[in-house]
């Protein structure tokens, strides 16, 4: 799945994609469709895949939409 273009190249190990951080498989899906799946524009508004790409391994609490800055983020780790 994650050879396809379009979906974020962290499909494999990242918690929220592999139904790891959500109880709501429904919530999970919605996720899915508004980041992992949404190809480069959907990935990039990711706070987990911006952190990625910071260099930075998220913790499994850290929501696509967490509505701190990357920055903040990184400080509060
Ligand atoms: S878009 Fe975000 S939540 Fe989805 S797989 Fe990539 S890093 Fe994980």
């Amino acid at each position: 799945m994650s050879e396809n273009k379009d979906y974020c190249p962290k499909t494999e190990t990242c918690p929220l994609f592999q139904g790891e951080m959500l109880a709501s498989k429904k919530a999970q899906e919605i996720y899915m469709r508004i980041y992992c799946t949404a190809g480069e524009k959907g990935r990039n508004r990711c706070k987990r895949f911006m952190l990625v790409k910071e260099g930075y391994k998220p913790a499994p609490d850290i929501m696509p939409n967490d509505d701190r800055t990357v920055e903040q983020i990184i400080k509060d780790l």
